[in-house]
């Protein structure tokens, strides 16, 4: 893969920095040319003369530009997927999976062009209306992490173009490949010069030029460096998304249909090698249930198939990145020093490549005042905390720094209601994993997991544009 930033319609080239696939560190898989703060401004500045001709750019050829964006998604599925899967790691087919999803994004968000909000009002002045109508915010810089290299991309990319705002897109260096597909393929759609613009570059550097110069600044990484977005954005005033990390509880209570259960605590931990904002972090169990649970959990973590993430039978890839790996492995230190009892995993795992293979790792007789249980590992980890009853279960699931996810598994219909209103996270999970979204509906969490609106679905629209209230005196007819 021979990367290449896109900038007023423009491809630069230039070979710096390479990168190496996790299932096999001696496999080189991208070049790509680290771009600095002048490229960033440069990219603003064509984002920002391109504005005015998109804002009033044809409805229906706005709306064609991004349907043709997600066929081309969806027509080159298997190669962008193929392209994730040896870059980030995930399986081939959660590769192929998340680039499919990308292209439903652009066929839903094709769609929202034709749906734009507006509202009519009657007024209390005789004579009168008033229209309340919303406008782009303008120019739209949007960073990733490198876990969704192509559907968080997609979706902040789908949304800010469909609501009439040009795009400046930073992904994380780690896994830069699927957001150059992406930019070739707007490009082959037919997107303007300067609509859509890639800087590939340091979060530091271009980042914060992006965040300075942008009119607003839709963010997913983690918690630490969204509070730096944060404070970067209040100097200049810049509109502000932040999607964060996540310390999601599962909860399983005495009534819980058991293979249910096991299932969705077994896929929400270790599936896409824990590496979602939204994975189940901590498993609460209530103390009947417990070690009936706990049983079933370990045999069912143990059939997992950990290996290079284009093995077809490998079900969970390697780890990201070294420094993730090297931290996961940390976390596993600690947890043991805390008093943690390891029930399987934790270690490196061999494999037909040199690749960063951990086993899925699950963690007994740990509490929720334990560091590990305080920080998100966003590795294949989770640790069970034994609690009394439903009351104790959602006090400690709601005892924690982050607020995105939370699930949990009962046959009781007041038990599962009596969560969904107590539970302080955005997302509720009930008789289904903590992780796995629909792109219809709003997704994200309260701070600190989440800052300042909702992505996805028609709610993005409160993100993507500004309200304009106009008051028009047409006389008394
Ligand atoms: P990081 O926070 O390290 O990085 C995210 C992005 O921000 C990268 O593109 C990075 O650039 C950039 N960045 C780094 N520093 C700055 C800065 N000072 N100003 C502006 N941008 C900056 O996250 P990861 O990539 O490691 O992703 C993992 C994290 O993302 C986890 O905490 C996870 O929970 C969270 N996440 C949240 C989701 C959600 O929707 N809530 C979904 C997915 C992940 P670069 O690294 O290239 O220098």
């Amino acid at each position: 893969m021979k990367g290449r930033n896109y900038i007023d319609g423009r491809w630069i080239e230039g070979a710096v920095f390479t990168t190496y696939s996790p299932s096999d560190l001696d496999e080189k898989v991208g070049e790509y040319p680290l771009a600095g703060q002048a490229a960033a401004e440069e990219a603003l500045a064509a984002a920002r003369r391109a504005l005015p001709g998109w804002k009033r750019f044809n409805m229906q050829a706005r709306s064609d530009i991004l349907r043709r964006a997600g066929d081309a998604l969806l027509a080159r599925a298997d190669e962008i997927g193929r392209l994730l899967a040896r870059e980030e790691g995930k399986t081939l087919k959660e590769g192929i999976g998340e680039t499919v999803r990308a292209a439903h994004v652009f066929h839903f968000y094709s769609g929202e062009v034709l749906r734009h909000p507006g509202q009519w009002f009657n007024s209390m002045r005789d004579g009168h209306n008033i229209l309340v109508s919303y406008e782009p915010v303008g120019v739209v810089a949007a960073i990733t992490p490198w876990n969704f290299p192509i559907a968080i991309p997609a979706w902040k990319t789908a949304a800010a173009l469909a609501y009439g705002n040009t795009v400046v897109l930073k992904p994380s260096n780690n896994v830069p490949g699927c957001a150059v597909l992406l930019a070739e393929i707007l490009a082959q759609a037919g997107i303007p010069e300067g609509v859509f613009n890639l800087v590939i570059g340091s979060g530091g550097t271009v980042g914060t030029a992006l965040i300075t110069g942008a009119d607003a600044v839709t963010f997913t990484g983690g918690t630490e460096t969204g509070r730096k977005v944060l404070q970067t954005a209040a100097l200049s005033m810049t509109k502000v998304q932040l999607e964060l990390g996540g310390k999601n509880p599962f909860i399983v209570l005495d009534d819980a249909d058991l293979d249910l259960a096991v299932e969705a605590a077994a896929q929400g931990s270790w599936l896409q090698t824990g590496q979602r904002c939204t994975g189940s972090e901590r498993i609460i169990v209530t103390e009947r249930v417990h070690d009936a649970f706990v049983d079933r959990l370990v045999a069912r973590v143990a059939r997992f198939k950990v290996g290079h993430a284009l093995d077809p039978d490998t079900e969970i890839g390697p780890v990201a990145n070294q420094m993730q790996f090297d931290q996961n492995l940390e976390f596993v230190a600690l947890a043991k020093l805390e008093g943690a009892e390891l029930a399987f995993g934790g270690t490196p795992v061999e494999a037909r490549t040199r690749g960063l293979y951990l086993a899925p790792t699950l963690l007994l007789n740990t509490r929720n005042d334990m560091a590990i249980n305080r920080h998100e590992s966003f590795g294949p980890i989770a640790g069970v905390i034994k609690v009394a009853d439903l009351e104790e279960a959602i006090a400690v699931a709601n005892d924690c720094d982050y607020a995105l996810s939370s699930g949990i598994a009962t046959t009781s219909l007041r038990s599962a209601e009596k969560f969904r209103r107590e539970s302080g996270a955005g997302l509720v999970m009930i008789n289904t994993p903590t992780a796995g979204l629909d792109y219809h509906v709003p997704f994200g969490g309260r701070p600190p997991s989440g800052y300042g609106g909702r992505e996805t679905g028609a709610a993005s629209a409160e993100f993507f544009t500004e309200i304009k209230t106009s008051y028009i005196n047409h006389g008394v007819v």
